[in-house]
């Protein structure tokens, strides 16, 4: 590419340009993913929407393919391309609180813990994931499971508009009043349909929780499964508590004798009036005392950032999901033979739960259909050391297949690889074809093509990177 045409773009930016040959281009290029190794012919770190539009205009021009980058914490590395643009929003983490309507706006680069750090000072809080470091944006657009999710509903169930810039380079709101197609589209079908360049959430009061993991030995696992999956969907909406299978750490809270030891365990957030906190706690105290308990009072914002530590930037990651129902029988015998297995001292299984408030809505009324699953099933090979990298992806992958029969079909997007096409319509299951025919009215051309990609109805599009298999 013609250097005039870079300097131009250079000059036209807030932000900066990032390439080959700067400095920082090696750090720039990597995402949260360490398997992940991408080589962008340029990185456009923006500092505000007129960069985006820019960035836009000149992939069209030259003919680049693009990448959108918000927290860059995609398992599947869809932040980043190879010999593309990537529209970078590291610089992008402006967040906004709005007392009258508590409401908080936030940009693209921001990670959970940026909006809910706002949030907390007010007393409130966004839904959100389970690990605070990671992007809100991307989070945001394939739907957002965690803690608030029983109570509050899934992130986008609390998105309340987005500003995006679209493929043709022009700037709307995306809303329930304004372009609601789209904004049906932007709850749940990810990068798809333009760059979303602010988000705006309604937050919920949730100062404080009591929450924390508890134990139990792995010979207790068949018994704490069948409980949790009966206990979970019945259970006071303020209680969420997600199921893993792990290897505790060699380090404090676990005893010697338990480090790297196969556990089974629950990792519990109540978020209701501190007085009944006890009555939704007794079932459990009731059920089967955990070897180790670590439970407690904590800000929402301490919860969500408990496990931040654990999983920093640059692990091996390779992950697979299900939605399903509560597990039983032959489904926990296969839980039980992977479960057993858990490869390396990071990787883990978990099960989280997505009812209450998030069942509510219809599975038409926002892009992500699998309102009437109880579950959403997550298996994470994970470690530093490269040389895993078999291990863990073998691990996965085989736990996936075995438990793949008593599974709902589908998966979240947000928990996927690049697994090809008949995937992603999977994800989306009846609300596939609508998701076409927005696409096409909205990037006809799938120019945003790097993500679980829907292609629009239309001949000689480009085909997406994640047509792969995986
Ligand atoms: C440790 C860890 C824990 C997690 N826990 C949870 C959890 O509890 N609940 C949950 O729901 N998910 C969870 N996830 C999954 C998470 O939702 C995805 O990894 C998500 O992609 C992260 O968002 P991001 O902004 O970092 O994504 P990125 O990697 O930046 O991007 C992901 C996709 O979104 C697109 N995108 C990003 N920003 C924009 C934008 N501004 N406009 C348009 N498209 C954009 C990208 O192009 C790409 O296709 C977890 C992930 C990790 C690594």
């Amino acid at each position: 590419m013609k250097s005039e045409i870079i300097s131009k773009l250079k000059t036209s930016l807030r932000g900066r340009v990032i390439l080959p040959e700067d400095q920082d281009y090696n750090e720039a290029r990597k995402v949260y993913n360490g398997m992940i190794d991408k080589y962008p012919r340029l990185i456009v770190r923006c500092a505000n929407a007129a960069d985006v539009r820019l960035a836009v205009a000149f992939a069209r021009e030259n003919d680049v393919p693009v990448a959108v980058r918000g927290g860059g914490h995609n398992g599947a590395g869809l932040a980043t391309c190879d010999d593309g643009v990537v529209i970078d929003f590291t610089n992008m983490k402006g967040v906004r609180f709005d007392p009258s309507a508590s409401t908080i706006r936030a940009e693209p680069g921001c990670s959970q813990v940026d909006v809910n750090h706002l949030g907390h000072s007010f007393g409130c809080a966004v839904p959100a994931g389970v690990v605070g470091l990671t992007g809100i944006a991307g989070l945001t657009l394939g739907g957002g499971t965690g803690y608030l999710t029983r109570k509050y509903g899934l992130t986008i169930d609390n998105l309340l508009a987005a500003d995006m810039v679209l493929a043709d380079g022009s700037f709307v709101t995306a809303s329930a009043e304004e372009h609601p197609d789209l904004f049906w589209a932007i709850r749940g079908g990810g990068g798809n349909f333009g760059i979303v360049t602010s988000f705006l959430y309604q937050a919920h009061p949730v100062p404080q929780v009591i929450g924390g993991p508890m134990f139990w030995d792995l010979s207790d696992a068949r018994e704490v499964l069948e409980w949790f999956g009966e206990f979970m969907p019945g259970a006071s909406e303020d209680l969420y508590g997600f199921f893993a299978f792990l290897r505790p750490q060699p380090a404090d809270p676990f005893p010697v004798d338990l480090h790297g030891k196969v556990l089974c365990g629950i990792i519990w957030c109540y978020c209701g009036p501190p007085e009944r906190a006890e009555a939704a706690f007794k079932p459990i105290r009731e059920f089967r005392k955990p070897i180790l308990e670590v439970v407690g009072p904590m800000p929402y914002i301490a919860m969500q950032s408990l496990f931040d530590d654990l999983v920093p930037s640059g692990l091996q990651w390779y992950w697979k999901g299900h939605f399903v129902n509560r597990p039983t029988g032959e489904a926990i015998d296969r839980h039980l033979e992977f479960g057993s297995q858990v490869p390396t001292l990071l990787s883990t299984m978990h099960l989280y739960p997505i009812d209450g408030a998030a069942a509510r809505v219809g599975r038409d009324e926002t892009a992500f259909s699998y309102r009437d699953a109880p579950f959403s099933m997550v298996i994470c090979g994970i470690d530093p050391d490269p040389a895993n990298t078999d291990l863990i992806t073998k691990w996965t992958r085989d736990y996936w297949a075995a438990t793949k029969p008593y599974s709902l079909g589908g998966t979240y997007v947000n928990f996927m690889m690049e697994e090809g096409a008949d995937r992603v319509r999977a994800a989306y299951r009846g609300n596939f074809d609508r998701l076409v025919e927005i696409k096409t009215k909205y990037d006809p051309d799938n120019f945003f093509a790097r993500n679980q990609n829907i292609q629009p109805r239309a001949s000689g599009v480009k085909v997406a990177n994640s047509q792969k298999t995986a």
